[in-house]
């Protein structure tokens, strides 16, 4: 069966896109996407860029206006009704300096779906080669892996961990493979806490688009999550245009089976929807 939601996208709602709920939702129906998931991006306290960068952000920068999102999306849901279901969801910068900010932010609406993900280290953005300065690829991903796990041992309002390996995409040699053993011990830590807490991961077939040979999180994550236990795998583009909603959803289907899944989710009112593949 072909993925018929893609639960993971961006609108002008977020501070890193320019794209009206319309053409998103437009763009997804073309796909025959049955359903949507918009999860805009709410970071506290996110690090200004550093010197010398064309582009300028601050801790302003993706401040999420939930009032003004809701109210949009669900005149959208009353224009497309029938059409697609369009589900409110979120995608929730997670930082240990900002815990109880994001609890407090993840409450105060009713979201569908929460996507918990780690786009700051230690204060920095890894989209900025100055990250990975003074530090190894492999001690930059290490730190990555840890930071994971230390926030969501203290953080528990999501469904599930964003595009888990993420950071190799920056990698500063353009190398974007990684020795997925030498991070077993960690990783795991992060999927038996996830499983735990009947928590999900995520397809990000992102990686893709920007010419990987992979999904986040790569194939030997994906086996060992549901040689562990994991059932909850929901697929998302993360798009933030519309071009590239369900990019690559063609090849998810044989991905997830080669991992051992059966099934995939879409969550609604905070609760996962098992889907054939
Ligand atoms: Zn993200
Ligand atoms: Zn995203």
């Amino acid at each position: 069966m072909a993925i018929l939601a893609d639960c993971h996208m961006h609108s002008h709602h977020s501070g890193d896109s320019d794209a009206s709920m319309e053409s998103m939702i437009e763009s997804a129906i073309n796909a025959g996407l049955e359903t949507i998931s918009f999860t805009e991006h709410q970071d506290f306290d996110y690090p200004k860029s550093p010197e010398g960068e064309t582009e300028f952000c601050d801790e302003n920068s993706f401040m999420l206006n939930a009032d003004s999102y809701l109210y949009e999306l669900l005149s959208m849901r009353e224009k497309y009704k029938g059409k697609i279901r369009i589900e409110f969801g979120l995608e929730v910068g997670l930082q240990q300096s900002c815990v109880k900010k994001n609890l407090i932010f993840c409450k105060d609406h009713e979201y569908d779906f929460i996507i918990a993900s780690l786009h700051v280290v230690g204060g920095k953005d890894p989209y900025y080669k100055s990250f990975f300065e003074g530090r190894s690829e492999k001690e930059a991903l290490t730190e990555y892996f840890k930071e994971y796990y230390e926030n969501i041992k203290k953080f528990h309002n999501f469904d599930v961990l964003g595009h888990l390996d993420y950071l190799v995409r920056y990698f500063p040699s353009g190398n974007h493979e990684y020795n997925y053993s030498e991070y077993g011990d960690i990783i795991d830590e992060i999927f038996k806490h996830l499983i735990e807490n009947e928590k999900g991961i995520e397809i990000n077939t992102k990686a893709m688009s920007k010419g990987m040979k992979e999904f986040h999180p790569c194939m030997a994550a994906l086996k060992r999550y549901r040689e562990l236990g994991g059932e909850i795998v929901t697929v998302g583009s993360d798009a933030h245009k519309p071009e590239n909603i369900a990019d690559h959803f063609d090849k998810v289907p044989d991905v997830l089976k080669e991992a051992g899944f059966k099934y995939y989710c879409i969550y609604e009112n905070r609760l996962p929807e098992y889907h054939k593949l």
